[in-house]
């Protein structure tokens, strides 16, 4: 395995960002995994971070240590029983082409998370989600090797305590467990879920199939969202805030349109709304700014680095803070 040093991460995040590894490899199988930790004992001071897709990453400026891109690709069928097929993919695939890939298999359930950019191994790090459907609904188990002692271990769907967005790995451990595969069960009576608003549009009258939806799914995405290649972004910046119901109807009192969702005792309400009140949509700093059609997006219009990306957040957060008494969180992982 070779271990590059000042290696560009520019192709790796879909930022688009010019930041550096101050050392970088790329582990295609388990083996690799003694001579890196062999490597790292070497160098004790150096971070370690474990890299896929770089699409929910912002990196603030260069690594300073052994950044390992996730490339581990197994995929198979492990076999089916009354109620669901079972298939494991290795974190190293691609998360779109593995869920083509299950229904090419005649496999439904992950229609509704079709083109979410990134690997299968950093999905279980926030529960990805659209469109009704979160990852957490279809995983069996996560197979995760601990970074202390090389075992690996099988996380159940409660051991990975996913909530919105989070995960065990994500926030009680993070950089522990380096996530080798997914086992995903998919059901054999597909409940197909449609009645996200745009979706239940596109497809009323027809005979639904996971083909037609993952093609409906698609479509909408491409329409709304930036494709990565053309402009560097992480897909929404932040997290859609969870507030108490007390504050949720005093704001209701004063803004009549603020959306809202009920959701574990709490309101969960839209990101993306708050920050066009506060009239960031399509705003741009320099090379950095939100996208024009989509307000929670940022995105970097060429040139912009890490720091600029990161203040312009900063600014957002406390604009939003400003008019509304909510603090944003950022979805994406920022290294600083
Ligand atoms: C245009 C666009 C649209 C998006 N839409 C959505 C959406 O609809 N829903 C959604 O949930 N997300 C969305 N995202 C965010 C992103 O696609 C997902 O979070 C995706 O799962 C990130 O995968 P990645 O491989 O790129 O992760 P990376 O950015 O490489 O890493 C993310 C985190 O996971 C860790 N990690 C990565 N691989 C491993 C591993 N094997 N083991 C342990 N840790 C690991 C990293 O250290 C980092 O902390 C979107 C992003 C973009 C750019």
């Amino acid at each position: 395995m070779k271990i590059r040093e000042n290696y560009s991460l520019k192709a790796l995040n879909t930022f688009g960002l010019a930041v550096k590894a101050r050392y970088f490899c790329s582990l295609h199988k388990l083996s690799g995994v003694r001579t890196l930790m062999a490597w790292q004992q070497e160098h004790p001071d150096l971070p370690l971070l474990f890299l896929g897709g770089g699409s929910n990453i912002l990196f603030v400026n260069d690594y300073p240590g052994l950044v390992v891109q996730v490339r581990l690709e197994t995929l198979e069928v492990l076999g089916q029983d009354e109620n669901y097929h079972y298939v494991r993919a290795g974190a190293g695939n691609n998360w779109h082409e593995f869920v083509q890939w299950t229904i090419a298999q005649g496999f439904a359930g992950l229609e509704n998370l079709s083109l979410i950019p990134g690997t299968v191994g950093a999905a279980p790090m926030q529960n990805i989600g659209a469109y009704g459907v979160e990852l957490k609904d279809h995983v069996y188990e996560v197979q995760a090797l601990d970074w202390r002692t090389a075992e690996i271990r099988d996380f159940n769907v409660e051991e990975c305590r996913f909530t919105y967005r989070d995960s065990y790995f994500k926030s009680v451990e993070p950089d522990r467990w380096l996530i080798v595969a997914v086992v995903l069960r998919l059901p054999r009576q597909p409940q197909w879920k449609i009645d996200y608003s745009g979706v239940k549009e596109l497809l009323a009258g027809k005979m639904l199939n996971a083909r037609l939806i993952s093609d409906a799914i698609i479509s909408i995405r491409q329409s709304k969202l930036p494709d990565p290649a053309e402009i560097g972004n992480a897909g929404s910046f932040f997290k859609n805030p969870l507030i108490t119901p007390a504050q949720w109807a005093a704001l209701k009192t004063q803004f009549p349109d603020i959306p809202g969702w009920p959701q574990q005792g709490q309101v969960k309400t839209s990101a993306g709304w708050l920050i066009d009140q506060c009239g960031w949509k399509g705003k741009r700093d320099g090379d950095t700014g939100t996208y024009a059609k989509h307000a929670l997006v940022l995105v970097n219009h060429g040139n912009a680095t890490g720091i600029e990306v990161w203040n312009f957040a900063q600014t957002i957060i406390a604009s939003v803070q400003d008019s509304f008494g909510i603090t944003l969180e950022p979805e994406p992982r920022v290294i600083r």
